[in-house]
């Protein structure tokens, strides 16, 4: 620090930070050195600052990672060293706990740290969309002559302020001031004493009934009243419906179950006592949501009951927040400091208005972070949850990096834990659940995750299936390049040795909560199996044609019935378009309508706008062409088959007549607006069927759903993907899940061409502890995840063999450095992807399959430290993979 009798120059470095560059590419894992100029001699960790690169010192940004008075850089070195050249000019800065938990994903997922910076900051964020300076107002000092006058202001409501004025102008010999001036004042008196010290000029002039903003501006003259610029953002309300009701809408003062009470005790002892992981297990429509509701409740009733400030109840020893330029004055906060907040993460899909209407009005005023925002509004709700405004934040993936301020998170609830849409399939290839349960980790607070149907791999971690599964480690082995076959555990106990390379799963933390039936009134559905092959030969038999129908005799019979009784359907195909293939009908010509630039078929989607009707569509690569008539080997006329919503559409219509219809696919539904308005018709009783993919099957509350159809459950279950019976199981369960909320239970009919598939019959019984015990099982026979872990590498160019000499040189050097580290890893591969080309890129992935993260993550550091990783188009590396093709 300088002093008085420093001698440096003046612009010698008063201390050294390292900075990571926003960029990506890894010039140095930890970020690179810069002198801290005297100017910004209170730089603080998580600042975004400007700073010189290389030789033509390009102006480029950057995190601050760390701040020290002294460098271990070798004094040549220092002697050289480039100063930050700036901070941020709007203030922006995250976290301590985000600077840390950036650190740890870079490492884990293998992703330069500069791209995870970018991941954390929203783009609306960096470059201020809707910023506007706000000019504020609040009173002019503590202590102050005006102290006396507002409190006889106060006291003496009754009298007629102008007499008042008067005695107090003689007394105190104060100005005086008009009768709409002293309004102002009482109306500023009360914004600080409600916790707003600081009030938008405007705002202030209507809270008074001034028509002009000019008795303020007088009071500020008189220096009754200071300003203060603010930066604000202006952007429209992000919560587009909060008024809309829904039915049960879980209000407090609700009877809970005596399972609820015990999960919501349980949580309200983990809250302090530090980080811990509960995996609340309960079937659709047991009242997880309630669970969380109440849990969040407790734990703000139970700090504010003991008086205990947020920021007190963890030790987790992070730096000191950055001063907020953009609001000077603490004061200016709004939200109840003394309560902790909550972040919850919902799958996109369920953030309708419904989830977020009901938080809102059990919590009042929340944030909410979302795709469905504009940027301004994204930039809004992001400066309101750093700058400690609310205490609820909702949202789907990014929104585990909602700038909270440090100290102020008291939980994190991830709904819906087992989604694949937390897993980001761009770089940094990030599991939302994982990374909450990582940031509840460096936070030390507990992490609630929820679910129907948990993830193998949280279900694991939590002990579940523990009774029914138990494999003796030396049954498990997992083959060793030395040959050694040793044993290994199967779950190891990492993380505290190594925090960098720590697994996300700290097992001893888990818990297992169950809610196992359904809240009282509800009951779960029943579930018929309908096997297709027996439902051909039948309607063969009745009709003595074959023909093709995608809705068999019982779902027909079942939907008939539904629409006479005026309730409602839904009917799940996981796939959208009309149809997948395009071929000759003569099997010894054998061609199929393929993608140019892609290894995949085409998909034909409908169009009664184009003169062929239609055009085919690359769902890989997005290209588009026209429907060919004919066979272009043997110009036969082409045959159209295979499933596709717009298909069972079409089938509906030709079968019901008069029936009223909607479809809900990423094709008919653009925007967040189509898929509420089609949910509020839905719910208003404008539609009797609904069919759609995956986003019909999760989250939908309608009490007037009496059936379910599953129109074909074989489209996940012959993927090829290691969790294509679990994705089954969960499909089936979730959409089951949307029957019998009201008072009957209501039906399921399941369709599948395999009847007696586990995954299929375990969910049509609900019976999820089952199908995990023997999917574990199976797993642990397998050495597959959740039992193991895996990392894929996938190699991608245009050019087909320097992709196979790339991907060869990759496979051997991490052969080489297996070998030499014996870690034991199987390496597989090259091999092709089972997608081997899209748009024109060959693709060639490498297994890594390791007993734990840890062994993963030593075999991917070497390949970084050896720069064989590049991260740039050419290779991809997923940690914990989600999509294998
Ligand atoms: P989940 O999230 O498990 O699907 P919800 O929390 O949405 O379940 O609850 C399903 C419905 O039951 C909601 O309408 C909710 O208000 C209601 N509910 C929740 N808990 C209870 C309870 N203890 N008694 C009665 N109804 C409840
Ligand atoms: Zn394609
Ligand atoms: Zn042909």
């Amino acid at each position: 620090m300088p002093s008085l009798f420093d001698t440096r120059p003046i612009d010698a470095p008063v201390a050294y930070a390292k900075v990571a560059l926003e960029q990506g590419i890894d010039l140095a894992p930890d970020g690179l050195t810069y002198g801290v100029p005297a100017a910004l001699n209170d730089l603080a960790i998580g600042e975004r600052v400007t700073v010189p690169l290389g030789r033509g010192d390009k102006r480029v940004t950057g995190y601050v990672m760390e701040v020290t008075e002294q460098s271990d850089l070798p004094p040549a070195k220092l002697g050289r060293i480039k100063l930050i050249l700036e901070r941020d000019l709007s203030g922006i800065s995250l976290t301590p706990d985000l600077v840390e938990l950036a650190k740890w994903m870079a490492s884990y997922y293998c992703c330069p740290l500069g791209m995870v910076f970018v991941t954390m900051l929203p783009a609306a964020v960096k470059h201020g969309t809707g910023s506007v300076k706000r000019e504020m107002v609040g009173m002019a000092g503590e202590g102050s002559e005006f102290r006396v006058l507002s409190s006889e202001l106060k006291t003496a409501e009754s009298d007629s302020p102008t007499t008042r004025n008067s005695e107090l102008g003689t007394r105190n010999s104060l100005p005086k001031l008009t009768k709409l001036q002293q309004s102002i004042l009482a109306a500023a008196l009360k914004q600080r004493d409600e916790g707003r010290a600081f009030t938008e000029i405007r705002e202030l002039a209507d809270l008074a009934g001034a028509k002009t903003i000019s008795p303020v501006r007088q009071l500020i003259e008189k220096g009754v009243l200071i300003t203060q610029t603010q930066a604000a953002v202006r952007a429209a309300p992000a919560i587009i419906d909060p008024s809309e009701e829904t039915k049960n809408n879980g209000a407090p003062g609700l009877l809970l179950t005596p399972e609820q009470d015990a999960a919501i005790r349980h949580l309200a002892g983990q809250v302090h006592a530090g980080f811990s992981v509960s995996l609340l297990h309960g079937v659709t429509g047991s009242g997880k949501t309630e669970v969380y509701l109440c849990a969040i409740e407790r734990l703000m009733a139970e700090s504010s009951e003991f008086g205990v400030r947020s920021s007190e109840l963890k030790d987790n020893n992070l730096p000191s927040a950055p001063r907020n330029r953009e609001t000077p004055n603490s004061e200016l906060r709004t939200r109840n400091s003394s309560s902790p907040a909550a972040l919850i993460l919902v799958p996109e899909i369920a953030l309708t208005p419904q989830t977020v209407a009901r938080f809102q009005r059990r919590f009042g005023d929340i944030a909410v972070l979302h795709s469905g925002l504009t940027p301004a509004q994204r930039h809004e709700q992001w400066r309101r949850i750093r700058r400690g405004e609310v205490n609820i934040v909702v949202g789907a993936r990014s929104a585990i990096f909602a700038p909270l301020p440090p100290g102020s998170l008291g939980i994190i609830i991830v709904d819906e834990e087992h989604e694949s849409s937390y897993k980001q399939d761009q770089l940094p290839r990030y599991h939302a659940r994982d990374v909450a349960v990582k940031r509840g980790q460096l936070l030390n607070i507990p992490v609630l995750l929820g679910s129907a149907t948990p993830s193998l791999e949280s279900y694991l971690n939590a002990g579940g299936g523990q009774n029914e599964f138990r494999v003796p480690s030396s049954e498990f082995r997992v083959e060793s390049h030395e040959g050694n076959g040793e044993g290994h555990e199967l779950v190891p106990q990492l993380g505290t040795r190594n925090s960098e390379l720590a697994t996300p799963s700290v097992r001893p933390r888990y818990h297992l909560l169950r809610l196992p039936t359904r809240v009282p009134g509800l009951k779960l559905p029943k579930v018929e199996i309908v096997d297709l092959s027996d439902e051909r030969r039948k309607r063969y038999e009745y009709t003595g044609k074959a023909g093709v129908h995608l809705v068999s005799l019982r779902l027909e019979a079942a939907i008939r019935s539904t629409m006479k009784d005026k309730q409602q359907t839904l009917l799940l195909l996981n796939r959208r378009g009309y149809a997948n293939y395009i071929s000759c009908p003569d099997h010894k010509c054998g061609w199929l309508l393929k993608c140019d630039h892609c290894d995949a078929t085409m998909v034909f989607h409908k169009d009664a706008q184009l003169p062929t009707g239609g055009y085919m569509h690359c769902h890989h690569c997005t290209a588009k062409q026209l429907l060919p008539k004919t066979c272009p080997l043997c110009q036969k006329k082409v045959t159209i088959f295979g499933l596709g919503t717009q298909r069972v559409e079409e089938e509906l219509e030709r079968k019901f007549s008069g029936i009223r219809l909607a479809r809900m696919d990423s094709d008919s539904m653009r925007t967040a607006r189509d898929y509420a308005e089609t949910l509020d018709q839905f719910r208003g009783g404008l539609i009797d069927v609904l069919v759609g993919t995956q986003m019909i099957a999760k989250g939908l509350d309608f009490p007037n759903v009496r059936l379910v159809g599953v129109i074909s459950a074989d489209t996940s279950l012959h993927m090829p993907d290691f969790r294509a019976s679990e994705r089954t199981f969960q499909l089936i369960a979730q959409v089951a899940g949307r029957a019998g909320r009201g008072s009957d239970p209501g039906t399921v009919v399941v369709q599948t061409f395999n009847p007696t598939d586990p995954a299929i019959t375990l969910a049509s019984k609900h019976d999820f502890d089952t199908f995990a015990a023997a999917e574990l099982k199976m797993r642990a026979e397998m050495g597959l995840p959740p039992v193991t872990r895996m990392a894929r590498i996938v190699v991608r160019d245009k050019d087909h063999v320097a992709c196979y000499e790339y991907a060869k040189t990759l496979a051997a050097h991490l052969n080489q450095f297996n070998a030499e580290m014996k870690l034991g890893v199987r390496v597989r591969g090259p091999a092709a992807c089972p997608i081997a080309r899209i748009a024109e890129f060959h693709r060639l992935q490498i297994e890594l399959i390791g007993k734990d993260a840890g062994t993963l993550q030593k075999l991917m550091t070497a390949l970084r430290n050896a720069r064989l990783l590049k991260s740039d188009n050419h290779v991809a590396v997923d940690v914990d993979p989600m999509a294998l093709m």
